[in-house]
Order: structure tokens, then sequence, then C-alpha cells
């Protein structure tokens, strides 16, 4: 009697509380358990604003999948993967191939450009290790490059953040407050930096909470932070951005922020979706194939309430988690009555940089000191239940005052 085969692709919130529920729950027992990511290591998603602007090193962010998950009772492939075989049960890597009874998708997902031209090219993201270990060097490049030449060019010392939804806003926040740092590491005067926030939507924030939306502004405002709302970009070419109103602005950093997709693989390998996230069924499987589970940002779930989807995030991605390895285990244990997927949004925090954020906890506001101590909270309660108390005191955020 073989062991059926669960796979798991995605190392991310999603993929990696699968796998560490799944050995909680003993499932290994009756399940050969593999999960595949691209790098040997896990790392957080939502603090990449930070080592995006400097404010952290990026290896806070992240940890061996090793130091977290047992890996005598799973199997790790490091690997990318490429498709998707739903039909032939199939999964095509890189470098090889694995096939699964079960599957787990937590891809994660792609910066969304609504198809606006150059954005690709001509931009950064915030979303990997690579990617802001990458922003990170290319803005103190500028700040290096700035003195060298007897010709100032502004458009150097121009930033320009396209989105000012929440990982914009985070950004924008970090960025603000290693400028000063920056210029008298350079020698730059700080008027001579510019960081724009553009948004097409009438709001920062759209969707949140006004009054805390307005402390945001004012804060970011209050650090030299100039906003653009309303103001949708046409275009991104090499130095410059387009806005609809004619206007341009000149920049040799350019950072994409406006929001994101699911992966393309899962498009590519033929489930159906909705901006790359496909529609899953209520106990968090594809419709139409029984035997895959989609978690995390590649999966879409629809808040009944408002009739619309829920936003994107690391808290939903960990819940689905719990809800996906309980599931499996039922599902080999020959249960066919699976548990149903309900989030418990528990609040929403945003950061400023330094000891300013914003956040909503229930119905409680939280602006400063607070929502930014409630923010570490926040991130130190993943690392717990990640990796317990040694994690915590490995990787968890401490400077509370
Ligand atoms: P991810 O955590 O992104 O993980 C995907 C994993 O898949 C990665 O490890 C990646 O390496 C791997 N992978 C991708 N492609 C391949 C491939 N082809 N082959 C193999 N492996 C692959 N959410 C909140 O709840 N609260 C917040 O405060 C918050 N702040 C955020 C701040 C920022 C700056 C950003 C960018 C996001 C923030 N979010 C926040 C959103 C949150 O980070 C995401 O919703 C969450 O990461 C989704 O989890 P996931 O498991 O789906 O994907």
């Amino acid at each position: 009697n073989k062991k059926p085969k669960i796979v798991i692709l995605g190392a991310g919130y999603g993929g990696i509380m699968t796998a560490s529920r799944l050995i909680k729950s003993n499932t290994q027992q009756d399940a050969e358990i593999t999960l595949v990511n691209k790098h040997n290591y896990h790392y957080q998603t939502t603090w990449l604003h930070e080592p995006a602007a400097g404010t952290l090193h990026h290896d806070k962010t992240r940890m061996e999948i090793s130091s977290v998950i047992d890996l005598k009772k799973i199997n790790f492939i490091k690997d990318s993967v490429v498709e998707i075989k739903k039909d032939e049960k199939k999964v095509i890597l890189e470098n090889g191939e694995v096939d699964y009874d079960y599957l787990v998708i937590g891809l994660g997902s792609e910066p969304e450009t609504f198809g606006i031209p150059g954005v690709n090219e001509n931009s950064f993201a915030i979303r990997s290790v690579n990617s802001v270990r990458l922003l990170r060097e290319h803005i103190e490049y500028m700040f290096a490059s700035y003195n060298k030449e007897d010709e100032k060019h502004e458009d150097i010392l121009t930033f320009v953040v396209a989105g000012a939804g929440f990982t914009g806003i985070e950004f924008v926040g970090e960025l603000s407050e290693r400028v000063p740092e920056l210029c008298e590491e350079y020698d730059i005067d700080p008027k001579k930096v510019k960081i724009y926030s553009v948004e097409a939507a009438p709001t920062a924030l759209p969707g949140f909470d006004e009054e805390l939306v307005e402390y945001a502004m004012n804060v970011l405002e209050s650090r030299g932070v100039e906003f653009k709302i309303n103001t949708p970009i046409k275009e991104v070419q090499d130095g410059k951005v387009l806005l609809n109103d004619g206007e341009e602005i000149k920049s040799q950093t350019i950072v994409w922020t406006t929001g994101i997709r699911g992966s393309s693989i899962i498009e590519d390998s033929g489930f159906e979706t909705m901006r790359g996230r496909v529609k899953v069924e209520k106990d968090l499987r594809a419709p139409g194939y029984d035997n895959v589970f989609i978690i995390g940002d590649c999966a879409l779930i629809i808040n009944e309430e408002i009739n619309r989807p829920y936003p994107p995030t690391a808290q939903i991605a960990i819940q689905q988690a719990y809800t996906c390895s309980k599931n499996l285990k039922d599902l080999i244990s020959g249960k066919e009555e699976l548990d149903v997927f309900k989030p418990e949004i528990q609040g929403t925090v945003a950061s400023l940089g330094g000891k300013e954020a914003i956040g909503l906890v229930g119905d409680r506001k939280l602006y400063g000191g607070s929502a930014s101590a409630m923010k570490k909270i926040i991130d130190n309660k993943y690392l717990f239940q990640l990796g317990g108390v040694p994690l915590v005191l490995k990787k968890g955020k401490f400077n509370f005052f």
C-alpha cells in the first residue's frame, strides 16, 4: 500500500504554514509530503518594504527552510515551478518534475501592471528578497552618484512610488525615514530629494478609514513626501513617468506598487482565473479539481457581506494554511466532508516608518506609537506560530519604544 503524495508549491506564508501544520498533525505518517520552493529560505513578504528602503537588513526577513521545517519528516526540493499539468497530476520544474495525488498551490503574486506600457521594463518591484536587495542598492547608488558630476541631475534624487495602497505607503514611509540618513552619509542637502506617491484612485489607501488615511498622509507630508492623488499613470519610460494629465516626472527610481495578480503559472497552466487568482471553493479546492488546493495570493475568496473579493493578505494566507492542512488530513483519512474556510480579520496595521503607523483592530483606530507597537506584535506572533519562542527571539522585533 503506497502512501498518497502531497506536494506543496511555494514556501511563503501559505505554503510553509501548510507544511508546518501537516507535520504538527503527524500527517507524514500517512502521506509522503514534498515542499517545492525557488529558494532554500522562507521570507516574510510583509516586511519587504523595510529592506527595500534599507531600514532593515534583508537577512532579518528570511530564514532557512530547514531551520523551521523538520526535513526528516518531509522532502524539500529547491527548484522553480514552471507548469502544473493538472490532468496528469504532475508539476514541471526547471530541473525535473514531481507527481502528486494532492497538490497545494501557494506560489504568491506578481505585480499588476494593468497593461500600462513600460512598467516591467522600467520599474522596480517589492516582491522578493532579490528584488528588494536590488532596489536598496540602486537607491544608495543614486545618492552616491549625485555629487560625482559637475552638472547635477535632479532626477537622480527623485523617487516615484506608483500606487498609494498598503505596500506603496509602507515603502514611502520607510524611504522618507531613510532619506535623512542617506543625505547625511552622502553629503547631500535633503531639499534636493523628492519623493512622489502617485495614486490613480481618489484617495490614498483606498478602502481604509478616512481619519487614518489623513493621519498617514500628514505624517508622510511632514517628511517631504508629495502626493499626487487621482492621478493615473499613462506610461513608464526609461527615466520618466508620464501621467494622464500630460505631466511627466523625470526619475531614475520608479517603484511599482499598484497591487498584485496571482502567479502567472496558474493562468498558464489552464486554471480559470480573475487577475491571475482562482476563485476557490469554500473548502479551498480549485473548481473541478478535487485534489488541488489553492491558497494565499493565488486564491480569490469573496467577502459576502460586501460582495467583493477579500484583499490578498498574509493574514488570510496563514489562516487558509490551517484549513487547508486540516482538509488534507481529513481527505487522506477518507473523510468526505471538508471544513469551510472563513477568514477572521483581526485587524490591519500599516507602518509609516520609524515609530509611526496606523491601524484598525476590531473597531479601534490606532495611531503612532501604539499602532507601531501593534505591528511588531503581529510580526512576532507569526514567528511564534511558525517557529515558537526560539524563532521570535532570533528574528523578532523588540524595539517598541
Ligand atoms: P508569498 O508569501 O509571496 O510566498 C510565495 C512563495 O512562493 C515565495 O516563497 C516564492 O519564493 C515562492 N515561489 C514563487 N514562484 C515560484 C516558483 N515558480 N517556483 C517555486 N517557488 C516559487 N499582508 C498582511 O496580512 N499584512 C500586512 O501588513 C502586509 N504587508 C505587506 C507589505 C508589503 C511590502 C507587501 C509586498 C505585502 C504585504 N502584505 C501584507 C501582503 C502579504 O505579503 C501577501 O498577501 C502574502 O505574502 C501572501 O502569501 P502567499 O503564501 O500567497 O505568498
